[in-house]
């Protein structure tokens, strides 16, 4: 039969610790709660917690300490001991190491790989009402966690070709974070807060010199400070632009066009149901005149209700949004105009030709800048200012499903981590979320790494 202290031990999941009694109690809120008290075995006593060395003892603690552990089955479990200090000849006097938590830890190491894995995986309200601890704690217990299983980010720079650089708000665009992805494995190698020409120095000069010649591809949105870092840094590098980007800028102009188109159209109704009333006094509305009002009213309501319709590639349109479409075709020639050429700008960025694109390009700038649309000329314009670019990514294949893919990931994970008190934990986050690192759970065999 297994003894009480080494079924506690392996409940734990601890090693080189000694557990000296446990002492179960109900708390005056009515909590249940085990506390075991416990010591680092002898020979791993009096380790400094950065370098791990044996160290001269500084002073021994009169108090104990507390972590807390995962609960078993509801029950609140810490671990209590009295530690000591330590002087480490090279990182101070510091409070000894316990093999049961990371430093500077109030958890235990299974706490804070649990709790990482949940933040992953999970709801953030559901990881802080199950753990009960806040989420801000949580973005701590992710930091030690991350430093853990990622002692050196450092390897994620090497060898990389294929990159891609995005910058996302966060706090209601207050605040920004800068991410910069491998293409060719999908995940994040580096990120920081801020953006910018600054922000995308600071990476490219922390590149060694192999590091940076083995980058032959950036690709991003259309701001200006990627050229001129590339120019300054990379300048052997292919520059392309996104495509879901491009894609976006085509959303904007049309969504603006849109919001004009509905302001007339329910100007226009407006003013047809004066001119009704005008006319029919205190007589009965005709036919005529009530069928012309349901018409302009539902004009007016299906351009207002179209952003979606308008967005959609047409061969995902429901049935209704194909009836929406129609509508918006003969009664509002102007913004279909607009959706034909966003739609046209669309199938040019899947074309796979570099040659056939350039061709389609010419022809889109055209009708851009004759269609008598402010907004379209000026997209004409731009498009045309990132043609090189654009026709690089065609060139280059750069799938843009799989860019996309990986982006909006970024954008899902920093709004989970919104709410991090430092910034830090939230690039902590990332790092470990858009990665192939799998976090580890206590007491289960390391599965093979997802890819
Ligand atoms: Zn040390």
């Amino acid at each position: 039969m297994i003894s009480a202290n080494t079924l506690l031990k392996r409940i734990l999941n601890v090693k080189d610790t000694v557990v000296k009694s446990a002492d179960f109690f109900i708390s005056a809120d009515g909590v249940a709660n085990l506390k075991i008290l416990a010591r680092p075995r002898i020979h791993e006593d009096d380790r400094c917690p950065i370098c791990g060395k044996h160290c001269s003892v500084y002073d021994r603690a009169t108090y104990q300490r507390y972590w807390r552990a995962l609960d078993f089955g509801g029950v609140i479990v810490h671990i209590a001991a009295y530690t000591q200090r330590i002087n480490c000849a090279e990182h101070g006097v510091l409070v000894a190491a316990v093999p049961w938590a990371f430093h500077d830890s109030g958890f235990t190491k299974s706490f804070d790989l649990t709790a990482t894995w949940m933040a992953e995986n999970i709801s953030r309200s559901a990881v802080a009402e199950y753990l009960r601890i806040d989420w801000k704690t949580v973005g701590r217990c992710i930091t030690r966690a991350r430093k853990y299983i990622e002692p050196d980010p450092k390897s994620r720079l090497d060898g990389l070709e294929k990159i891609g650089i995005d910058e996302t708000s966060y706090r209601k665009g207050h605040k920004y974070i800068t991410v910069v992805v491998n293409h060719d494995t999908n995940t994040v190698v580096w990120a920081s807060d801020k953006h910018g020409k600054a922000v995308f120095s600071k990476f490219l000069t922390g590149l060694t010199d192999e590091q940076r010649s083995s980058i032959k591809v950036v690709t991003g949105d259309g701001a200006k400070w990627i050229d001129e870092c590339i120019a300054q840094y990379l300048p052997e590098c292919a520059r392309c632009v996104d495509s879901f980007h491009v894609v976006e800028w085509a959303g904007e102009a049309l969504d603006s066009l849109r919001k004009e188109a509905w302001r007339d159209a329910y100007q226009a109704c407006r003013d047809l149901k004066q001119q009704v009333k005008r006319k029919r006094g205190r007589g009965a509305l005709t036919d005529k005149d009530s069928i012309a009002v349901h018409n302009a009213e539902t004009r007016a309501s299906e351009i207002k209700g179209s952003t979606y319709t308008l967005g959609k590639a047409p061969e995902h349109l429901t049935n209704k949004q194909e009836v929406q479409l129609a509508t918006i075709a003969t009664g509002n020639k102007r913004l279909y105009r607009g959706y034909l050429l966003k739609e046209q700008l669309r199938l040019i960025l899947h074309m796979d030709n570099e040659q056939d694109a350039k061709e389609e390009l010419k022809h889109f700038f055209w009708r851009a800048t004759h269609s008598r649309i402010q907004e379209f000329k000026d997209l004409g314009y731009k498009i045309r200012r990132h043609e090189e670019h654009i026709l690089n990514t065609i060139k280059l294949k750069m799938s843009n499903a799989r860019i996309e893919a990986t982006n909006n990931k970024i954008k899902l994970i920093i709004r989970r981590a919104f709410g991090f008190r430092d910034v830090g934990n939230m690039i902590d986050m990332i790092m470990l979320v858009c990665s192939n690192i799998k976090v580890p759970l206590p007491n289960r065999p390391v599965k093979e790494q997802k890819t």
